[in-house]
């Protein structure tokens, strides 16, 4: 069972649990995006089995009135085992979806991955419009990315980026990234039918109102589960698009520690839940 301290971050253990905590956010206005955690498979059958595992989901969100979609990660449906069986199995996630009408968000990996995962998006969503794909402003060759993107169907969610690529190919700098990610935004905001606003970060969500206002693009605010609840839910409360990115499953510990390391304030959540206070 998840410890009380990691149901902050994590829905619970399985899609009921993740179809639960979505049915919740959608009665305070928010919308859900479930993502079944596990990445990095070596191994040809754990990818095949979340794939699967992916194609229930969406089989199981068709059959409510949630308002809730999937988010999946290349690495955990193949990318690491053969790029043949990273799309194989994204095919096989898409088909379900088409069919079920379910929409699919692919998150982006490391830099060494950004390609393949442009070209399998590039395939799918010329055919199934309800995708949208991951991209991080860190990296200097987002802008020719976006470029390519805006022509497609399909929806691009902004983040800063997560991963830290060598210096010649990202920017470093927070300063520099967060410059990088207001320009983005506003390319988006300009080009795009609509962008999915991916950051905690109060200065980029009022940029993003104020692309908003002077664009008239129709966007959305994505935010992870247990970080700036409040916003998110006083956001879905003044009217705009809410939707929170929700992780659940049984590889919840490393993703639970990752979000303790990356905030003093987490960590110290964390410490006085331990110590019982
Ligand atoms: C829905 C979603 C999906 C994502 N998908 C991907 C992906 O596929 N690939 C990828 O590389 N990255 C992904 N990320 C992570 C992203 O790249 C950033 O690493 C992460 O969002 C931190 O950047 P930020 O813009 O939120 O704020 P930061 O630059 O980290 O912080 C800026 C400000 O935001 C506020 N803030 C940030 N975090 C917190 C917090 N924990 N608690 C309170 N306030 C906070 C604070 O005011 C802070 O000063 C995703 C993020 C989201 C929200």
């Amino acid at each position: 069972m998840i410890p009380p301290i990691a149901n902050n971050f994590v829905a619970g253990e399985d899609a009921p649990a993740a179809l639960n905590h979505a049915r919740a956010l959608n009665a305070d206005g928010v919308g859900a995006i479930l993502n079944l955690l596990g990445e990095h498979y070596d191994e040809r059958t754990e990818a095949v089995a979340d794939a699967a595992a992916y194609c229930g989901l969406v089989d199981d969100i068709a059959g409510t009135d949630l308002d809730a979609c999937i988010s999946v990660k290349p690495s955990q449906i193949g990318l690491d085992v053969s790029e043949s069986v990273y799309r194989e199995n994204l095919a096989d996630i898409v088909d379900r979806a088409r069919e079920r009408d379910v929409f699919v968000w692919m998150d982006m990996e490391g830099h060494t991955t950004t390609d393949t995962t442009l070209d399998a998006f590039e395939a799918e969503v010329t055919d199934y419009p309800k995708m949208g794909l991951c991209v991080q402003s860190n990296l200097k060759r987002t802008r020719e990315d976006l470029e390519r993107l805006v022509d497609l169907p399909g929806t691009v969610r902004l983040v800063k980026g997560a991963y830290t690529p060598p210096k010649e190919l990202a920017y470093r700098e927070k300063s520099e990234v967060n410059r990088r990610y207001r320009a983005d935004l506003e390319y988006l905001f300009e080009h795009a039918d609509h962008v999915a606003v991916g950051s905690h970060d109060p200065e980029m969500i009022s940029h993003a109102l104020d692309l908003h206002d002077g664009f008239g693009t129709d966007f959305e605010i994505q935010m992870l589960m247990g970080v700036r609840e409040t916003a998110q839910f006083a956001l879905a409360d003044a009217g705009y698009e809410v939707n929170q990115y929700v992780p659940y499953g049984g590889k919840w510990l490393q993703y639970f520690y990752r979000r303790v390391r990356e905030r003093k304030e987490n960590a110290l959540f964390a410490l006085r839940a331990v110590v019982g206070n």
